[in-house]
């Protein structure tokens, strides 16, 4: 497995495959892989030629307050992880081969209404700085493919509704979540856990799915749903943020397409999200 830090051996890389007729895939990540990122790189595997990794924890995605400074970081275990899979390239640039200059005079990008919603709300700009880095690093290594997961189910509309826009030449493809065995998605934010915690953090899960069984039952009176579902997890320790039936494709209020049921819930130190989609 390669290992490039810089844009200028990427892109010769890139360009010796791209001569080959190779097809890449990009599995973006910020580092500290669990079974979840790595179920993304196993699907690149399966459908390019070449896989490439990114580890960059983007700083323009992190809020004021929020975590950036400490947030998980283990590039020896991650390095061993990916080379094990035999991913073809991981590209783990420092901050100023990505943000050269001031941060102030960046180029910005608007996502109107998405970015504002939800996770937008409490992470103000979180989704603008998602949209940034990820235009960068689809500019850097235009891979045919990019895999994300299902986890970060907001993130995932903001990045097709970026590709869309921008007319980017990329496939978007999308992975479900991968999960602890009593249902807890996987997340390098599930570290900041107590063991207590850790005992009731699967309850997000839970209700989530309790609340997708008796939508599909037929109960149609989504906003007691919504509050029931938050009294049980304010109940239990939780500080829900929101837990919310939505459209699964534009997250407005239930139509007759498929739904997803979207949940935040501050435990303790961590802030856990997670969903549930429901085809219909
Ligand atoms: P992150 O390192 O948190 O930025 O995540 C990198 C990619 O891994 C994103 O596309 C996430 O949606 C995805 N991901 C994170 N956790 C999981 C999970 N438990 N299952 C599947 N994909 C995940």
């Amino acid at each position: 497995m390669l290992i490039v830090d810089k844009i200028g051996p990427l892109q010769s890389h890139l360009s010796d495959w791209r001569n080959e007729s190779n097809k890449i895939a990009l599995v973006p990540t910020m580092g500290n892989l669990h079974s979840g990122h790595l179920s993304l790189v196993e699907k690149a595997k399966q459908i390019a030629d070449r896989v490439v990794v990114t580890i960059f924890v983007n700083p323009a995605q992190f809020v004021e307050g929020e975590d950036y400074a400490t947030y998980p970081r283990s590039m020896n275990e991650d390095t061993e992880q990916l080379r094990a899979m035999d991913a073809d390239l991981l590209y783990c640039p420092p901050v100023q081969e990505i943000y050269p200059g001031e941060m102030q005079q960046h180029t910005r990008i608007v996502i109107p209404r998405l970015e504002n919603i939800y996770c937008g709300e409490t992470r103000p700009g979180h989704f603008a700085g998602v949209a940034i880095v990820i235009t960068k690093i689809f500019n850097l290594v235009l891979p045919d493919y990019a895999i994300f997961g299902e986890k970060d189910y907001q993130q995932l509309l903001v990045i097709k509704k970026l590709v869309n826009d921008f007319f980017m030449p990329v496939e978007i493809i999308a992975m479900p979540t991968i999960r602890e065995h009593d249902g807890l998605a996987m997340s390098s934010r599930n570290n900041y856990l107590t063991a207590d915690e850790r005992k009731i953090a699967a309850l997000i899960y839970k209700t989530l799915t309790r609340t997708a069984e008796i939508v599909r039952s037929g109960n149609t009176d989504f906003n007691s749903l919504e509050k029931e579902a938050i009294n049980i997890l304010d109940g239990s320790g939780f500080r829900t943020e929101y837990f919310v039936i939505r459209d699964a494709e534009t997250l407005d209020q239930p139509g007759t397409g498929d739904l997803v049921i979207l949940a935040a819930a501050r435990l303790g130190k961590a802030r856990l999200i997670d969903n549930v989609i429901l085809r219909r």
